[in-house]
Protein backbone atom coordinates (compact mmCIF):
# COMPACT_ATOMS: atom_id res chain seq x y z
CA UNK A 1 0.00 0.00 0.00
CA UNK A 2 1.45 3.21 -1.05
CA UNK A 3 2.29 5.96 1.97
CA UNK A 4 -1.04 8.35 0.48
CA UNK A 5 -3.11 6.07 0.85
CA UNK A 6 -2.00 4.77 4.64
CA UNK A 7 -2.26 8.12 5.50
CA UNK A 8 -5.83 9.01 3.65
CA UNK A 9 -7.12 6.46 6.13
CA UNK A 10 -4.94 7.12 9.08
CA UNK A 11 -6.85 10.32 9.00
CA UNK A 12 -10.60 8.84 7.58
CA UNK A 13 -10.16 7.04 11.14
CA UNK A 14 -9.40 10.37 12.87
CA UNK A 15 -12.03 12.07 11.67
CA UNK A 16 -14.77 9.52 12.61
CA UNK A 17 -13.35 9.35 15.48
CA UNK A 18 -13.12 13.14 16.36
CA UNK A 19 -16.98 13.34 15.00
CA UNK A 20 -18.30 10.74 17.05
CA UNK A 21 -16.49 12.20 20.51
CA UNK A 22 -17.88 15.72 19.28
CA UNK A 23 -21.14 14.12 19.14
CA UNK A 24 -20.66 12.34 22.23
CA UNK A 25 -19.39 15.56 23.58
CA UNK A 26 -22.26 17.91 22.80
CA UNK A 27 -25.09 15.21 24.12
CA UNK A 28 -24.34 12.46 26.76
CA UNK A 29 -21.60 13.16 28.07
CA UNK A 30 -21.58 16.97 28.45
CA UNK A 31 -23.11 16.91 32.18
CA UNK A 32 -20.68 14.44 33.24
CA UNK A 33 -18.00 16.84 32.26
CA UNK A 34 -19.25 20.19 33.61
CA UNK A 35 -19.59 17.91 36.77
CA UNK A 36 -15.43 17.12 36.69
CA UNK A 37 -14.86 20.33 36.45
CA UNK A 38 -16.29 21.22 39.61
CA UNK A 39 -13.51 18.78 41.24
CA UNK A 40 -10.69 19.90 39.00
CA UNK A 41 -7.73 22.68 39.19
CA UNK A 42 -5.73 23.04 36.36
CA UNK A 43 -1.91 24.47 36.11
CA UNK A 44 -1.07 26.59 33.16
CA UNK A 45 3.08 26.65 33.12
CA UNK A 46 4.61 30.15 31.45
CA UNK A 47 8.49 30.89 31.36
CA UNK A 48 9.75 33.83 30.38
CA UNK A 49 6.85 37.18 29.65
CA UNK A 50 8.44 38.97 27.04
CA UNK A 51 8.71 39.46 23.22
CA UNK A 52 10.86 36.72 22.43
CA UNK A 53 15.12 37.65 21.78
CA UNK A 54 16.77 36.29 18.51
CA UNK A 55 17.87 32.65 18.79
CA UNK A 56 15.01 31.88 21.69
CA UNK A 57 12.25 29.30 21.52
CA UNK A 58 8.75 30.52 20.67
CA UNK A 59 7.47 28.37 23.32
CA UNK A 60 9.63 30.31 25.98
CA UNK A 61 7.86 33.40 26.03
CA UNK A 62 4.31 35.04 25.83
CA UNK A 63 4.68 38.64 25.07
CA UNK A 64 3.22 41.40 27.84
CA UNK A 65 -0.04 42.63 26.12
CA UNK A 66 -0.53 38.51 24.77
CA UNK A 67 -0.24 37.88 28.40
CA UNK A 68 -2.69 40.40 29.35
CA UNK A 69 -5.37 39.89 27.15
CA UNK A 70 -5.08 35.92 29.05
CA UNK A 71 -5.28 37.61 31.98
CA UNK A 72 -8.68 39.39 30.93
CA UNK A 73 -9.93 35.84 29.50
CA UNK A 74 -9.99 34.80 33.10
CA UNK A 75 -11.15 37.76 34.47
CA UNK A 76 -14.20 37.75 31.69
CA UNK A 77 -14.84 34.59 32.73
CA UNK A 78 -14.68 34.42 36.79
CA UNK A 79 -11.99 32.86 37.23
CA UNK A 80 -10.44 32.30 40.94
CA UNK A 81 -6.45 32.34 40.16
CA UNK A 82 -5.14 31.29 43.47
CA UNK A 83 -1.66 29.89 44.44
CA UNK A 84 -0.78 25.97 44.49
CA UNK A 85 -1.10 25.64 48.29
CA UNK A 86 -4.63 27.77 47.97
CA UNK A 87 -5.60 25.17 45.38
CA UNK A 88 -4.40 21.95 47.32
CA UNK A 89 -6.60 23.34 50.52
CA UNK A 90 -9.89 24.00 48.24
CA UNK A 91 -9.13 20.95 47.35
CA UNK A 92 -9.15 18.92 50.54
CA UNK A 93 -12.18 21.26 51.43
CA UNK A 94 -14.39 19.69 49.09
CA UNK A 95 -15.77 22.71 47.48
CA UNK A 96 -16.67 23.54 44.51
CA UNK A 97 -13.59 24.33 42.99
CA UNK A 98 -15.38 24.88 39.17
CA UNK A 99 -13.51 28.58 37.39
CA UNK A 100 -10.38 27.95 39.56
CA UNK A 101 -6.77 28.07 37.95
CA UNK A 102 -3.41 28.37 38.54
CA UNK A 103 -1.05 29.80 37.05
CA UNK A 104 2.76 28.73 37.03
CA UNK A 105 6.23 30.55 35.94
CA UNK A 106 9.60 28.42 35.40
CA UNK A 107 13.15 29.24 35.26
CA UNK A 108 12.67 32.77 37.25
CA UNK A 109 13.10 35.25 34.39
CA UNK A 110 13.53 38.66 35.69
CA UNK A 111 10.56 39.42 33.52
CA UNK A 112 8.44 37.66 36.06
CA UNK A 113 9.45 39.81 38.41
CA UNK A 114 9.06 43.31 36.27
CA UNK A 115 5.85 42.20 33.93
CA UNK A 116 3.97 39.20 34.95
CA UNK A 117 3.90 40.25 39.01
CA UNK A 118 2.83 44.06 38.20
CA UNK A 119 0.10 42.50 35.71
CA UNK A 120 -1.31 39.77 38.18
CA UNK A 121 -1.94 42.41 40.83
CA UNK A 122 -3.40 44.66 38.34
CA UNK A 123 -5.49 41.93 38.11
CA UNK A 124 -5.84 40.88 41.97
CA UNK A 125 -4.65 37.11 41.12
CA UNK A 126 -2.06 35.38 42.43
CA UNK A 127 1.45 33.71 40.32
CA UNK A 128 3.68 30.78 41.83
CA UNK A 129 7.28 31.02 40.68
CA UNK A 130 9.80 28.07 40.45
CA UNK A 131 13.38 29.13 40.25
CA UNK A 132 16.59 27.93 39.87
CA UNK A 133 18.84 27.65 42.86
CA UNK A 134 21.90 28.71 40.83
CA UNK A 135 20.57 31.22 38.90
CA UNK A 136 18.87 33.46 41.33
CA UNK A 137 19.99 37.07 40.69
CA UNK A 138 22.39 35.89 38.11
CA UNK A 139 22.99 37.60 33.95
CA UNK A 140 24.11 35.62 31.70
CA UNK A 141 25.57 36.52 28.13
CA UNK A 142 24.23 33.52 26.16
CA UNK A 143 22.45 33.72 22.88
CA UNK A 144 21.43 37.69 24.10
CA UNK A 145 21.39 39.05 27.74
CA UNK A 146 19.51 36.21 30.23
CA UNK A 147 18.93 38.18 33.79
CA UNK A 148 16.93 36.09 36.49
CA UNK A 149 15.01 37.38 39.38
CA UNK A 150 16.81 38.23 42.83
CA UNK A 151 16.30 36.92 46.09
CA UNK A 152 15.37 40.67 47.40
CA UNK A 153 12.50 40.73 44.16
CA UNK A 154 11.21 37.12 44.78
CA UNK A 155 10.88 38.04 48.45
CA UNK A 156 8.83 41.18 47.80
CA UNK A 157 6.67 38.87 44.97
CA UNK A 158 6.11 36.21 48.52
CA UNK A 159 5.22 39.45 50.87
CA UNK A 160 2.32 40.14 48.19
CA UNK A 161 0.55 37.05 47.94
CA UNK A 162 3.06 35.21 45.11
CA UNK A 163 4.16 31.10 45.83
CA UNK A 164 7.79 30.55 45.16
CA UNK A 165 8.78 27.31 44.88
CA UNK A 166 11.69 25.19 43.61
CA UNK A 167 12.90 24.52 40.23
CA UNK A 168 15.80 22.17 41.74
CA UNK A 169 19.38 23.80 41.31
CA UNK A 170 21.23 23.15 38.33
CA UNK A 171 17.49 22.81 35.72
CA UNK A 172 19.07 19.58 34.49
CA UNK A 173 15.92 17.15 33.94
CA UNK A 174 15.78 15.01 37.16
CA UNK A 175 15.17 11.36 35.29
CA UNK A 176 18.80 11.99 33.92
CA UNK A 177 20.88 12.79 36.47
CA UNK A 178 22.82 10.63 38.74
CA UNK A 179 21.14 9.44 41.87
CA UNK A 180 23.84 10.70 44.40
CA UNK A 181 23.23 14.16 42.83
CA UNK A 182 19.64 13.99 43.66
CA UNK A 183 19.81 15.47 47.45
CA UNK A 184 21.62 18.37 45.78
CA UNK A 185 19.19 19.35 43.22
CA UNK A 186 15.61 18.78 45.65
CA UNK A 187 17.15 19.58 49.45
CA UNK A 188 19.57 22.53 48.80
CA UNK A 189 16.58 24.86 47.44
CA UNK A 190 14.90 24.11 50.53
CA UNK A 191 17.60 25.26 52.83
CA UNK A 192 19.02 27.94 50.47
CA UNK A 193 15.17 29.72 49.84
CA UNK A 194 15.47 29.51 53.59
CA UNK A 195 18.10 31.34 54.46
CA UNK A 196 18.08 33.88 51.75
CA UNK A 197 14.51 34.85 52.34
CA UNK A 198 13.30 33.40 55.62
CA UNK A 199 10.36 31.39 54.60
CA UNK A 200 10.27 27.82 53.06
CA UNK A 201 8.93 26.52 50.33
CA UNK A 202 6.52 23.84 49.51
CA UNK A 203 6.87 22.92 45.94
CA UNK A 204 9.16 21.85 43.24
CA UNK A 205 8.21 21.84 39.49
CA UNK A 206 10.45 19.41 37.59
CA UNK A 207 12.73 20.20 34.62
CA UNK A 208 11.22 19.43 31.34
CA UNK A 209 8.36 17.70 33.65
CA UNK A 210 11.27 14.77 34.13
CA UNK A 211 11.00 12.61 36.81
CA UNK A 212 11.24 8.52 38.01
CA UNK A 213 11.08 6.47 41.48
CA UNK A 214 14.06 7.90 42.67
CA UNK A 215 13.14 11.23 42.56
CA UNK A 216 9.95 10.67 44.13
CA UNK A 217 11.65 8.57 46.96
CA UNK A 218 14.04 11.81 47.70
CA UNK A 219 11.35 14.30 47.97
CA UNK A 220 9.48 12.27 50.32
CA UNK A 221 12.39 12.44 52.67
CA UNK A 222 12.29 16.05 53.06
CA UNK A 223 9.18 16.75 54.95
CA UNK A 224 8.77 20.68 53.70
CA UNK A 225 7.86 19.67 49.91
CA UNK A 226 4.15 19.38 49.69
CA UNK A 227 3.57 19.45 45.95
CA UNK A 228 5.52 18.77 43.19
CA UNK A 229 4.47 19.26 39.51
CA UNK A 230 5.14 16.76 36.90
CA UNK A 231 4.91 17.06 32.81
CA UNK A 232 1.99 15.75 32.65
CA UNK A 233 -0.94 17.66 31.69
CA UNK A 234 -4.36 17.44 33.28
CA UNK A 235 -6.00 18.46 36.25
CA UNK A 236 -5.74 18.91 39.67
CA UNK A 237 -8.43 17.11 41.83
CA UNK A 238 -8.36 15.56 45.42
CA UNK A 239 -7.55 12.03 44.45
CA UNK A 240 -3.98 13.43 42.94
CA UNK A 241 -3.00 15.71 45.62
CA UNK A 242 -3.53 12.34 48.42
CA UNK A 243 -2.27 9.96 45.92
CA UNK A 244 -0.07 11.71 43.75
CA UNK A 245 0.71 14.98 45.45
CA UNK A 246 4.64 14.82 43.66
CA UNK A 247 2.94 14.65 40.58
CA UNK A 248 0.78 17.39 40.35
CA UNK A 249 -0.49 18.15 36.65
CA UNK A 250 0.41 20.97 34.56
CA UNK A 251 0.14 21.77 30.96
CA UNK A 252 2.12 24.51 29.01
CA UNK A 253 -0.10 27.70 27.44
CA UNK A 254 2.22 28.98 24.57
CA UNK A 255 1.56 32.32 22.21
CA UNK A 256 0.13 31.04 18.65
CA UNK A 257 -0.51 34.02 18.26
CA UNK A 258 -4.32 33.80 18.68
CA UNK A 259 -4.24 35.76 21.88
CA UNK A 260 -6.92 34.63 24.50
CA UNK A 261 -7.95 31.53 22.27
CA UNK A 262 -4.41 30.53 23.00
CA UNK A 263 -5.51 30.19 26.64
CA UNK A 264 -8.91 28.65 26.30
CA UNK A 265 -7.18 26.28 24.31
CA UNK A 266 -4.89 25.09 27.30
CA UNK A 267 -7.72 25.06 29.53
CA UNK A 268 -9.72 22.97 27.56
CA UNK A 269 -6.77 20.48 27.48
CA UNK A 270 -6.09 20.04 30.95
CA UNK A 271 -10.06 19.40 31.64
CA UNK A 272 -10.05 17.15 29.13
CA UNK A 273 -6.98 15.34 29.72
CA UNK A 274 -7.96 15.43 33.56
CA UNK A 275 -11.38 14.31 32.83
CA UNK A 276 -10.32 11.37 30.66
CA UNK A 277 -7.61 10.36 33.23
CA UNK A 278 -10.71 10.45 35.71
CA UNK A 279 -12.27 7.78 33.19
CA UNK A 280 -9.53 5.49 33.30
CA UNK A 281 -7.24 6.38 30.39
CA UNK A 282 -3.87 6.99 32.05
CA UNK A 283 -2.73 10.37 30.94
CA UNK A 284 0.94 9.97 30.27
CA UNK A 285 -0.01 7.59 27.70
CA UNK A 286 -2.62 10.17 26.13
CA UNK A 287 -0.08 12.28 25.88
CA UNK A 288 2.86 10.29 24.72
CA UNK A 289 -0.18 8.94 21.89
CA UNK A 290 -0.94 12.42 20.76
CA UNK A 291 2.80 13.78 20.58
CA UNK A 292 3.70 10.56 18.46
CA UNK A 293 0.96 10.99 16.25
CA UNK A 294 1.29 14.99 15.27
CA UNK A 295 5.07 14.00 15.12
CA UNK A 296 4.19 11.43 12.45
CA UNK A 297 1.30 12.64 10.93
CA UNK A 298 1.63 16.59 10.65
ZN1 LIG B 1 12.51 25.11 33.23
Amino acid sequence: MSIFKLLYRVLRVLLVIGAIAGMVYKGIIREDFENYKMHAIPALMYHSINHTPDKWPAELCVAPEVFEEHLKYLKAHDFNVVTTQQAIILLKSGQNVARTVILTFDDGYEDNYSTAFPLLKKYDYRGNFYVVGKDVGMTFNKDGIIQYMSFPQLQEMHRQGMEIGSHTMSHDPLAMIKPNFLPWEIYQPLNLFHEKMGFWIAGIAFPNGSFNDAVIAEIKKHVKYEYAYSGVPGCNTLKIVKDRPFEMRRAGVYDRGRGAKDIEKALLKCYIFGYLEEKGIPAELLDRTLTFLQETFL
